[in-house]
């Protein structure tokens, strides 16, 4: 097959690694990519928003398939706008999307359908939040904006002023745009955060290994929320009786949810899991693959993940048993000094060779570029240094050594992954 992934981090480079290992891959290309990505794939220059160009570029090159990674030309309606042209498409279309593009619609789905998750209230206007928010008298609290906002959309108000300061930032300020024009006022929920990824072709779903996520950027869960700064796979707290709890009251209660509202949900669902002392609750939905969570769980899978994404676009899954490699993952993300701020680009990246020989460890590219044959900094997290190995610890030893190597100006990473809640 021919296949086309969009998007260019390290969630990407490792959809694009694991889907060379498949047999029946000929050709592939990343649209835009990076330049970790280059050495993969082939890069075109076509932004990941850009829906006709892609729709032009598959037709043109006979593309076979079109991985759609990110979330914004997912509820764009990008998938919508391939399968009208009957271009095969990986991802939920627009209408499925909106399970992560608006909060307002995602709560509002888990409240008719009883799926757990935080209690909350929906406002368009700022004055009653902030009426709301001192008439509740309760803190923390958790404020949150509608719509997409890189991840950052999310406040947790310790105080009164605190939470005033969020709905401006939010519904004023427009900090995140018109994704602030709505915002869920949320109740503080406790407990270990587990991501669990799903293919699902609409009706059956298939839940991956687990994952852990460390968004904050700081050492002991310090510092400002991030994209993520590193992962575990599988997440020590999420116990097979937890799993199976989770199938029977969130997994599937969610895509049936999705199937009786007439918007099927086909692609990769995550689910943003609190262990709260009353049992496992939704704490956020994503319409796709997880990042920095995707570059430890899909390393782990051993069935064709061709076969697997043709199951899920042919509604067949329940015809696939997935398998699972038994062993464990790590990725520490490294980022450039300042990051989630601001922070330079264009810094030389040395110590990457070193790696290649490394047992078990891959360094998935995310803000890389190749220019004039060296490797350079291109964005706010750089890499996401990635190992396998038969235990967590293991995984994180091979994954901390190979960081040891790696040197760019600036550089920034967690030494504490894996060994936080
Ligand atoms: P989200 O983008 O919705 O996943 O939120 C980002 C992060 O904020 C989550 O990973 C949690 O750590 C935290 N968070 C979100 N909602 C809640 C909540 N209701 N209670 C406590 N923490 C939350």
């Amino acid at each position: 097959m021919n296949i086309l992934v969009i998007g260019s981090g390290g969630r990407e480079h490792a959809i694009i690694r694991k889907l060379k290992e498949s047999p029946k891959t000929e050709k592939l290309w990343c649209a835009s990519g990076n330049g970790g990505i280059a050495a993969d794939a082939e890069c075109v220059a076509i932004n990941a928003m850009d829906i006709d160009g892609v729709v032009d570029f598959a037709k043109k090159n006979a593309v076979d398939l079109v991985f759609v990674a990110p979330d914004d030309p997912l509820a764009a309606g990008m998938v919508d706008a391939l399968e009208k042209e009957g271009i095969r498409a990986f991802g939920p279309r627009a209408n499925a999307a909106i399970i992560e593009s608006s909060k307002v619609f995602s709560k509002n789905l888990m409240k008719k359908y009883g799926i757990p998750t935080a209690d909350y209230a929906v406002f368009s206007d700022p004055k009653e939040v902030v009426e709301y928010v001192e008439k509740r008298g309760k803190f923390p609290v958790v404020i949150k904006a509608d719509g997409l906002a890189l991840g950052k959309g999310v406040i947790i108000a310790q105080n009164f002023d605190e939470a005033k300061d969020a709905v401006h930032t939010i519904m004023e300020d427009k900090v995140f745009g018109a994704s602030g024009n709505n915002v869920v006022v949320e109740e503080f929920l406790t407990g270990p955060e587990v991501s669990v990824l799903a293919f699902t072709d609409g009706k059956t779903l298939r839940p991956m290994v687990s994952s852990k996520d460390h968004k904050r950027a700081l050492d002991g869960d310090k510092g400002l929320n991030t994209g993520g700064m590193g992962t575990i796979s599988p997440n020590p707290y999420y116990t097979n009786e937890i799993a199976d709890e989770c199938m029977k009251t969130i997994f599937l209660p969610t895509v049936k949810a999705m199937q009786a509202e007439g918007r099927p949900f086909k692609g990769c669902l995550y689910f943003g899991l609190m262990l709260t002392p009353d049992g496992p609750k939704v704490i956020e939905y994503n319409a796709r693959f997880g990042d920095p969570e995707t570059q430890v769980v899909l390393p782990r899978l051993k069935t064709d993940f061709v076969d697997v994404i043709n199951a899920v676009i042919d509604e067949k899954l329940d015809e696939l048993e997935i398998e699972w490699i038994p062993e464990a993952c790590a990725c520490v993300v490294m980022a450039s000094g300042g990051y989630p701020q601001s922070y330079p680009k264009g810094l030389e990246i040395t110590g990457l060779d070193e790696n290649g020989q490394a047992e078990g460890v891959t360094v998935y590219h995310a803000g890389t570029k190749l220019e004039n044959g060296k490797l350079l900094t291109n964005g706010g997290r750089v890499l996401g240094v990635t190992a396998t190995a038969k235990t967590l610890d293991e995984a994180l030893e091979r994954a901390y050594a190979a960081v040891e190597k790696i040197h760019f100006d600036g550089a920034h990473y967690r030494h504490d992954i894996g060994k936080t809640k």
